[in-house]
């Protein structure tokens, strides 16, 4: 339900307004002012079925995952994590063994990141397995990266490779015997990295305007960068960055990679702008896109230096 999805929370938006001092709807996650420090809360679900096909994913590739998705919304505010929580709904026949090792995987991202969990809520379902949790972090009073900082002639970039998951999603739905790229892809669906270090480093270089991490796809995600800051955007399709296995794939299978790395959602890199020295000031790789503009929120895409247009069917050229 991708824009019934919007309108819903924009419609929310409009029944609370907004609170003084606080970052409510709209944002990776709510800031909320504590002294020296801001609070910050996020959550994130994942439903059988919609999510994830119990028939498919590991039961500890769920329970990453459900913990990646969140310290990923952290990482987009350039935040620390404190702790999480795990709300969880059970049908019978995922109480036993299922359950145990889906939180040997929610265990494990929880130990590499040093993330305890403080708490949730436990019941039974009829059919599905439902999970939810909640992260809250923590930064530095007024050193939360919005999304509505964007500004005019800063450089977008992108930290990592896209597309790896949306064609891993895809390869999932085939449900035939996969190649070893074709399983790496699959893996990065299911367990993505949060870029929690990144996140962190961006933010203490003071030069980010806007971040957010990518979960619904460059051209979804920017829009919501450009519409919070009031700015344009034009980015090069050429730019965008796919992984030696991405290529592979869609070569075989006649996929088009710069469409699954500009539309397809669930990389979970983070998505920023900044003036172009802050490449100089980190020791990871960001990757230039594009640039923010003035004028309305349109992003203007460009492939091989000429305009072309995105729609639902794809990039077609003016
Ligand atoms: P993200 O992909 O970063 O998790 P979402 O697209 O899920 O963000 O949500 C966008 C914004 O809307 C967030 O600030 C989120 O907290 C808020 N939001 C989403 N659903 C609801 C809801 N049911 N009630 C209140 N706020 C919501
Ligand atoms: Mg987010």
């Amino acid at each position: 339900m991708a824009n019934g999805e919007f309108g819903f929370i924009e419609n929310i938006k409009t029944i609370f307004g907004t609170t003084e001092d606080i970052v409510g709807i709209g944002d990776d996650c709510a800031v909320i002012p504590m002294g020296e420090n801001d609070l910050l809360v996020t959550t994130d679900m994942l439903i059988e079925g919609v999510h994830f096909l119990r028939s498919d994913a590991t039961p500890e590739q769920v329970g990453y995952k459900s913990v990646a998705v969140n310290l990923s919304d952290i990482a987009a505010m350039g935040g620390r994590p404190i702790g999480t929580f795990l709300s969880i709904a059970l049908p019978k026949d995922a109480q036993g063994e299922w359950a145990e090792r889906f939180m040997e995987g929610f265990a494990e991202i929880s130990r590499h990141y040093g993330v305890p969990l403080l708490g949730g809520d436990t019941t039974s379902s009829l059919r599905d397995v439902a999970v939810n949790v909640a992260v809250v972090g923590t930064c530095p009073h007024g050193g939360a990266i919005l999304r509505s900082g964007a500004r005019v002639g800063d450089t977008i970039f992108v930290t990592g490779p896209l597309g790896d998951s949306g064609a891993g999603l895809k390869l999932l739905l085939e449900r035939a015997e996969r190649t070893p790229d074709e399983d790496f892809l699959v893996g990065r669906h299911y367990s993505p990295t949060p870029r929690l270090s990144e996140g962190l480093a961006l933010a203490a270089t003071g030069l980010v305007g806007a971040m957010m991490d990518i979960s619904d796809g460059i051209a979804s995600d920017l829009g919501h960068i450009l519409r919070a800051s009031g700015v344009g955007a034009r980015v090069a399709l050429d730019a965008l960055l796919t992984s030696e296995q991405l290529e592979r794939v869609c070569g075989r299978k006649g996929w088009s990679a710069g469409e699954l790395a500009a539309s397809a959602g669930e990389d979970y890199e983070l998505l920023l702008t900044a003036p172009e020295e802050i490449t100089q000031m980190v020791d990871f790789p960001l990757y230039p896109i594009g640039r923010i503009t003035e004028g309305g929120a349109e992003i203007e895409w460009y492939k091989g230096g000429q305009r072309c247009e995105f729609t639902t069917l794809g990039f077609t050229h003016f």
